[in-house]
């Protein structure tokens, strides 16, 4: 969270993609059917024609955003895929996230063209799968020290700034540069266009890669699921803070999750401004077209995730 954070998803995907290209293997299993959804377990990689007439296959390890934005995009491009996943389409924080994207926000960093270039594909991918959510708003950046008050009897919106402890504020972004989408709205839409198209869901925990050892390289050229082989040409890495599988594959990347907290609060009125305050957990508040309002913040400090995918705990 925080400044600098990722314009929600695209860029890990590219990153993912990368991986991908630096990792995969081939080699294959067959069939373009869905499993979970239909009650039915199948342990099969969705197959389609590769421009040289070889089938190829493309499995993607989590569907988070990150692995069901690949899947999408490579369904737009006429390649199925299969995600597996342990807890199912945007369980995790791809579900729960505030999904909140701000165009500049990483200005001066290496990743600054990609979020730019993020920032408006999130505007056509909106249009191009109808999503409900996607809204352009403010954000306001708001510095409070705790010493205010409400004033005995005050209604709310007499109150000034310095009421309520506040040190200062600033305006962030505005419409130009400052967007929201729900998280889930967005990854079941883009799932459901993969599907739609011949991609597969596997629900299953992946344990292990599966490697073939070449003269000069170290191929992957499957994984393990729930301690049977799933073989493809392609596998795809991208299962958030859970990084056991992927430190096998690079065991010199260390993979550590953020954990935050978020609720939802209701009020009779859509507001169209975000907060992020600074100060007393630095809390931020993202006014949702649809009357809620998504408030987050007071993180945890960086650790390996031992906990399990879905049934993460909530300290009270
Ligand atoms: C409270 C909160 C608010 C946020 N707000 C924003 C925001 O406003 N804007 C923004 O840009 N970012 C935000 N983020 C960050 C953003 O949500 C994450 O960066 C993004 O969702 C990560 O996506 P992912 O696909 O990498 O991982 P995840 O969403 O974590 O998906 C990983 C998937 O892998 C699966 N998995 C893991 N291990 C295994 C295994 N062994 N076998 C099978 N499946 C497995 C999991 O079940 C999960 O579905 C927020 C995050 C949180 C927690």
């Amino acid at each position: 969270m925080g400044r600098h954070r990722l314009c929600f998803g695209l860029r890990l995907a590219l990153e993912a993609v990368f991986l991908t290209l630096t990792l995969s293997g081939f080699a294959g299993f067959v069939s373009p059917h869905s499993a979970q959804l239909r009650g039915r377990r199948h342990m099969e990689v969705a197959r389609h024609a590769g421009p040289d007439g070889d089938d190829k296959t493309v499995l993607i390890l989590g569907g988070g955003i990150i692995g069901v934005s690949i899947s999408y995009h490579l369904a737009q491009r006429g390649v199925k895929s299969t995600i597996v996943d342990r807890a199912g389409i945007a369980s995790c924080a791809s579900g729960k996230a505030g999904g909140f994207l701000a165009r500049n926000w990483n200005a001066g960093t290496p990743t600054d063209e990609l979020s730019q270039k993020s920032f408006d594909m999130h505007e056509e991918t909106a249009k191009e799968l109808s999503l409900s959510s996607y809204r352009r708003l403010k954000c306001q950046s708001v510095a409070v020290d705790g010493t205010g008050a409400k004033p005995a009897g005050a209604k709310l919106k007499n109150l000034e700034w310095t009421d309520l402890g506040v040190r200062g504020s600033r305006l962030m972004g505005d419409e130009s540069t400052i967007a929201q989408v729900h998280p889930k709205e967005l990854c079941d839409a883009m799932w459901s266009y993969s599907e739609q198209h011949g991609s597969n869901f596997v629900k299953g925990t992946v344990e292990n890669l599966c490697y073939e050892d070449g003269d000069s390289e170290r191929h992957i050229r499957g994984v393990v699921v729930d301690g049977q082989k799933m073989a493809s040409d392609v596998v795809i890495l991208s299962m958030g803070p859970w990084g056991e599988v992927l430190q096998q594959a690079v065991p010199a990347c260390s993979m550590l999750g953020v954990k935050y907290h978020s609720v939802l609060m209701r009020s009779g009125r859509v507001l169209n401004e975000a907060v992020f305050f600074s100060g007393l957990g630095d809390p931020e508040v993202y006014p949702r077209n649809d009357g809620n309002h998504y408030v987050t913040g007071f993180p945890d400090p960086p650790q390996v995730v031992k906990e399990i995918p879905g049934e993460v705990e909530v300290p009270w």
